[in-house]
């Protein structure tokens, strides 16, 4: 900021000693004038580079450009004129209304330069865009730019919606319809997690953002093609990607809501008789996971998923069938690297990073978590908002890729009533392993449920985020 000060005084020590130079002998009044085209003309390139930014052709109406240097600040202003009487003195009342905001912003004692005067450095700019319906509808679109002399400059947007024939203001709610704010908010989501490049720049809070209730959607364009929404810098994603629009067709903006999916078929089960977790990690895996289903489907039977977020992302659809099918899913990570040798910065991106995949593939998110490896200690707990499970039975299939030996292992692990069974859900071998064991388990009288039931039926507990339950815990 001092320096910034230094800088400010130096710039007008060089151009008071300039002035002097190119006029010798001139009175001040006459070097002032001078001064003021000068500045005038600077404003003036400064104010057309803005408003080349806007759209062209616009929809309607010829720009009203106004240019002003010191009154008491700047101002590069440009606005339509529709020839619709009443909307254009609406206009020019709304940036009148800008205007006077930007005055009094700028006239506090906080915003005004070191001088305590307002400065006619400190500037005004307002551009727009038009955008017309085919019953009439004018959403009018102002870009407000700030430049504050000494300051970073500030940009806003305001959306104001006019009807045309009837020559009325309109508010957004009035002009929106069932299901507005659900479907923009589910497009919003859907398409920049999945589109480059915004699905590798999406940041912060960007689903609360995006969520139905989020002011986001009350700033909107109506146009032609669709429903257009802007996403401002910082708001999604970082600011080299500069102001986000995204047109939403009607069509998708009018969408019904989805029926309501049919609950899942599943035997409900008896809290007071046996019961028994499989479960599966390192998936989902298209050839192997979906045989699993396969055997889970045919017996009406259900399993615990945990799946790496990278593998959501290449095969949703397996991940989709895992909950049709009623079973759970959880995050086995995004990629297995061991949580423990990752700093608390990196556990958090990765719990990002598998939420987006979840969400994009399923809607949801994972509703527990297994370290890869196993591994974890009282740091990694803190950090993961989902409850954490091992196991409590090995099945060593990764090792001995064979199903015989899948069956002796859990054979000879007793009574299974209360435990976690750990399994892989890429191998032939667990598939085929799967295949007898499920028929087994249920002859031998045990339910099976998911991980998530069993915490609950057979130990009466909710499963709690950042709480681990061990190797012990499932005996
Ligand atoms: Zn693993």
């Amino acid at each position: 900021m001092k320096l910034r000060n230094f800088f400010a005084l130096f710039l007008s020590l060089v151009l008071l000693m300039g002035l002097n130079g190119c006029a010798p002998g001139a009175n001040s009044s006459s070097a002032l004038i001078t001064v003021k085209l000068k500045k005038t003309q600077e404003l003036n390139t400064r104010a057309a580079a803005y408003w080349s930014e806007s759209k062209k052709p616009q929809q309607i109406g010829e720009p009203v450009s106004v240019v002003e240097y010191a009154a008491p600040f700047s101002y590069g202003l440009q606005y339509p004129k529709t020839g619709y009487q009443s909307v254009d003195d609406m206009i020019a009342q709304a940036v009148a209304e800008r205007r006077a905001a930007f005055d009094k912003k700028y006239l506090l004692p906080e915003n005004l330069p070191e001088s305590g005067k307002p400065s006619a450095d400190t500037a005004l700019f307002l551009r727009y865009e038009t955008y017309l319906t085919e019953d009439g509808n004018l959403s009018l679109v102002l870009f407000e730019r700030e430049e504050p002399a000494d300051a970073a400059p500030v940009t806003q947007l305001y959306i104001l919606h006019y009807d045309l024939a009837a020559g009325t203001a309109q508010k957004p709610e009035d002009l929106m319809w069932e299901r507005f704010r659900e479907n923009a908010s589910a497009y919003t989501q859907k398409y920049f997690l999945e589109t480059e490049p915004y699905k590798k720049g999406l940041f912060g809070d960007y689903k609360k953002t995006l969520a139905s209730d989020s002011s986001t959607f009350d700033r909107f364009a109506l146009t032609d093609d669709g429903v257009l929404f802007y996403f401002e810098p910082y708001q999604l994603f970082p600011g080299s990607y500069g102001l986000v629009r995204l047109t939403i067709p009607y069509e998708d903006m009018r969408a019904k809501a989805a029926p309501p999916q049919a609950a899942p078929d599943i035997a409900g089960f008896d809290a007071e008789k046996p019961m028994v977790a499989l479960t599966f990690d390192d998936g989902p895996n298209p050839r192997n996971t979906g045989a699993i289903l396969d055997t889970l489907e045919q017996y009406n039977a259900v399993a615990t998923f945990f799946d790496l977020g990278s593998l959501v992302e290449r095969y949703p659809a397996v991940v989709q069938r895992e909950i049709a099918l009623g079973c759970e899913v959880g995050s086995h990570s995004y990629n297995h690297k061991d949580f423990k040798k990752l700093s608390n910065a990196e556990i958090s991106n990765d719990v990002k990073a598998v939420s987006r995949a979840f969400q994009s593939a399923i809607g949801q998110e994972p509703t527990l978590f297994r370290p890869p490896y196993g591994n974890t200690n009282q740091r990694v707990n803190g950090q993961i908002p989902m409850p954490l499970v091992l196991w409590s039975v090995d099945t060593l299939d990764w090792k001995s890729r064979n199903a015989a030996s899948v069956m002796a292992a859990v054979k000879k692990a007793g009574n299974l009533d209360g435990k976690v069974i750990l399994m892989h859900g890429i191998y032939e071998s667990s598939a085929e392993a799967t295949a007898q064991l499920v028929p087994y388990l249920l002859e031998e009288g045990y339910q099976l449920v998911t991980v998530s039931q069993l915490i609950e039926a057979k130990y009466g507990e909710t499963p709690q985020p950042s709480k681990l339950y061990g190797y012990d815990y499932f005996q």
